[in-house]
């Protein structure tokens, strides 16, 4: 940026989308402000699988963006000290058939995939193995990006809902909260499922929606699962506490989540179905899979 004065940047939302822009913003210079309405990562982030994949079972809408996530973790993991990410490949199966396997994966057999999963009951004949995925705790990861943001200066205020956007003729320049009104040269809704109601009252449609999903956090012995093991019927993998040779101090998360959503854009497929789901504090991640992906055909993990 090459503006004297640094340009203010209001961000709606302390999700990851909004943790990341903060900081990366902060970085080039710019003065932030993040608004969010309750506190960082309390939206569909605090839920999330986290799994860092470059991969995409349908058609690709942001293939350049997605193509470059895992190198951009890896230049985060230098940034930001509070940032850790478990790179511990990714072991998917029971994919459709004639699917192609998936950019950077390689088909491995049975005896490879003992190797990697030793605790799998039934391992499939085939799978694909992806050694440079990873996956991260989203909550962390937020947190991480927004304290990094608030090093370079940016403010953080939370418990402030975003009440409406100020228009002055065709330019949006702040937001109005509770506490008054904010001005920016810039505005930038970061905020899930909420950005359609922000952006309705100015009569821009943009069709994000929830989808509610299915996610379970339970404990488990060190090692039992050691990639992330994704299959027809589910995604399975273990956090940092209950990695082999970690503390497993346990989790100080509440011990029952509900209501898990993510987003899917309005005229998407309806991929998951609301179950009733409670999950114990623990660090084993499961994201059980219904809809429109078939069914299980072979290898369950687990006890
Ligand atoms: C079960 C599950 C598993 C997933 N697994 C993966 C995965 O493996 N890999 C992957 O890449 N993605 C995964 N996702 C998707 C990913 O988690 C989401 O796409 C991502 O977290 C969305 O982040 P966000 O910042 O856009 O939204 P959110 O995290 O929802 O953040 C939006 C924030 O905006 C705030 N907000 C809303 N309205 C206002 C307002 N008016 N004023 C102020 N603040 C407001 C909310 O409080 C919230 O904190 C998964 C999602 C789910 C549910």
């Amino acid at each position: 940026m090459n503006h004297e004065k640094p340009r203010h940047i209001v961000v709606v939302g302390a999700g990851i989308v909004g943790a990341s822009l903060a900081y990366h913003l902060a970085r080039r210079g710019a003065q932030v402000t993040v608004v969010e309405a309750q506190g960082i990562a309390a939206g569909v982030t605090g839920r999330s699988f986290a799994w860092i994949n470059t991969s995409c079972s349908g058609p690709d809408p942001i293939p350049q963006s997605r193509g470059a996530a895992i190198d951009a973790y890896r230049l985060l993991e230098t940034q930001l000290p509070g940032l850790s990410i478990r790179w511990t490949g990714a072991l998917s199966y029971g994919l459709d058939e004639g699917a192609s396997v998936p950019s950077g994966a390689a088909l491995v057999n049975r005896a490879r995939i003992t190797q990697l999963e030793p605790n799998l009951r039934k391992p499939p004949g085939l799978a694909a193995y992806a050694a440079q995925q990873g996956a991260l705790d989203a909550v962390e990861a937020a947190h991480a990006l927004i304290a990094g943001a608030s090093a370079l200066g940016a403010a953080i205020l939370t418990q402030t809902p975003v009440l409406g956007l100020v228009v002055e003729g065709a330019r949006v320049t702040g937001i109005d909260t509770a506490g008054g009104t904010i001005d920016a040269d810039t505005v930038v809704l970061a905020s899930g499922t909420g950005i359609a109601k922000l952006t309705g009252r100015l009569n821009v449609p943009v069709p994000i929606a929830a989808s509610p999903a299915i996610f379970i956090r339970y404990t488990s012995r060190p090692g039992l699962a050691r990639t992330i093991i994704s299959s027809a019927e589910m995604e399975v993998r273990q956090g940092a506490r209950n990695a082999p040779g970690s503390d497993p101090g346990g989790d100080r998360r509440p011990p029952c989540q509900r209501g898990d959503r993510r987003r899917r854009a309005a005229s998407g497929p309806r991929s998951m179905r609301p179950r009733t789901f409670c999950a114990r504090a623990g660090d084993a991640y499961h994201r059980p899979y219904s809809g429109r992906l078939k069914p299980a055909r072979s290898g369950t993990a687990g006890r």
